[in-house]
C-alpha cells in the first residue's frame, strides 16, 4: 500500500537582497537533511525594475548546479568560456557549474513583471569536479500534461503519467514539476520513498497531505516527510505550485557563498583559484 507523504515544516519565504541588490523572496538558503540534495530555492518577482534591474553581475559557481525557471521577462546569462543566452519565459536553464563557471545573470528587460525561480541542488563529491554543463529548455520542449480537467503538470524533469521532462541524466535524480490545479481536486503523484521532497506555493492555496489539517497559502514552503506518494488537494481556490524532489547526497556540506564543496580545504582552494585566475578548468 503507498505510503502518503505527511508534512515535517511549512515555512513563509523570506524578504532578502541578493545580487547585486536583487530584492526576493527566499524560501530556503541551507544545509536541512530533509531538503538534501537541494540548498537553495529564491522566488524572484516584482514589476517594479528597482528590484531587479542591477541583476546578479559576474560571479563564480562550484560544486553545485544552478536552475533558472523564468515565469515572466527575459533573464540574459553569458559566462566567460563565451556561452550565452537568453532565458525567455517559460524557459528553463539547468547549469551544472560542476568544476566551475564564472558567470553574469541579468535581466532583459527594464520594464514590467519579472518572476521567476532559481534552485540550487548540490552535487555529490565524486561529481563536483565535473565538466561544467548546460541543459537550456524553451518553454515549447516542457511537455504540459493534462491530468483529468482540473490537473495540468508542466514537466520540466521527472515523469507524470508516463511523460517524460526534457532535463534529462541529472545526478540527483531530480524531478521538477509546475503543478496546476482547479478548485476542488485532487493530485496524486508517486515519489521514490527514499528521496527528499518539498513543494512551493506559487498562486492560490491547497492541501499538502491527505488529512488537509493545515491549508497551505502563496509564499509558503512545504517540506515533506518520507513517503512513495504525495496527495494534493484544492477546495474553493486555485492553487499553483512547484514540487520538486531528489535523492539526497547525505555528504559533509562547506558552503560560502556561491560555492559549495565538502571540506573546508576545498573551499579555500576554490576562491584562492577565482582571486589568481586559474578558477575554470574545463573550456
Ligand atoms: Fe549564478
Amino acid at each position: 500500500m503507498a505510503k502518503t507523504r505527511t508534512i515535517y515544516q511549512i515555512m513563509e519565504s523570506q524578504t532578502t537582497m541578493e545580487g547585486a541588490g536583487v530584492r526576493l523572496r527566499r524560501a530556503f538558503g541551507q544545509d536541512h537533511p530533509k531538503l538534501d540534495p537541494f540548498l537553495l530555492l529564491d522566488d524572484f518577482g516584482s514589476e517594479n525594475p528597482d528590484d531587479y534591474m542591477s541583476g546578479f553581475p559576474w560571479h563564480p559557481h562550484r560544486g553545485i548546479e544552478t536552475i533558472t525557471y523564468i515565469l515572466h521577462g527575459e533573464v540574459k546569462h553569458e559566462d566567460i568560456l563565451g556561452n550565452a543566452g537568453v532565458i525567455g519565459q517559460g524557459d528553463v536553464q539547468w547549469m551544472t557549474a560542476g568544476s566551475g563557471i564564472i558567470h553574469q545573470e541579468m535581466p532583459e528587460k527594464t520594464n514590467g513583471l519579472m518572476a521567476g525561480f532559481q534552485l540550487w541542488a548540490n552535487l555529490p563529491s565524486s561529481n563536483k569536479m565535473m565538466h561544467p554543463r548546460y541543459q537550456e529548455v524553451k518553454q515549447s520542449e516542457i511537455p504540459t500534461v493534462q491530468i483529468g480537467d482540473k490537473i495540468s503538470v508542466k514537466v520540466i524533469c521527472g515523469e507524470v503519467e508516463g511523460i517524460k521532462g526534457p532535463v534529462q541524466d541529472i545526478v540527483t535524480e531530480p524531478e521538477y514539476l509546475d503543478v496546476t490545479m482547479q478548485p476542488n481536486a485532487v493530485f496524486k503523484h508517486p515519489i521514490k520513498d527514499d528521496h527528499n521532497s518539498f513543494a512551493y506555493v506559487i498562486e492560490g492555496e491547497g492541501f499538502f497531505d491527505d488529512k488537509k489539517k493545515k491549508k497551505v497559502v502563496k509564499h509558503h514552503l512545504v517540506v515533506l516527510e518520507d513517503g512513495d506518494e504525495i496527495q494534493i488537494s484544492t477546495s474553493a481556490s486555485k492553487l499553483r505550485l512547484l514540487l520538486i524532489s531528489g535523492k539526497p547526497i547525505k555528504e559533509s556540506v562547506a558552503w560560502s557563498g556561491p560555492i559549495v564543496m565538502n571540506t573546508q580545504e576545498e573551499l579555500r582552494v576554490a576562491f584562492e583559484e577565482y582571486k589568481n585566475g586559474i578558477f575554470t578548468k574545463h573550456d
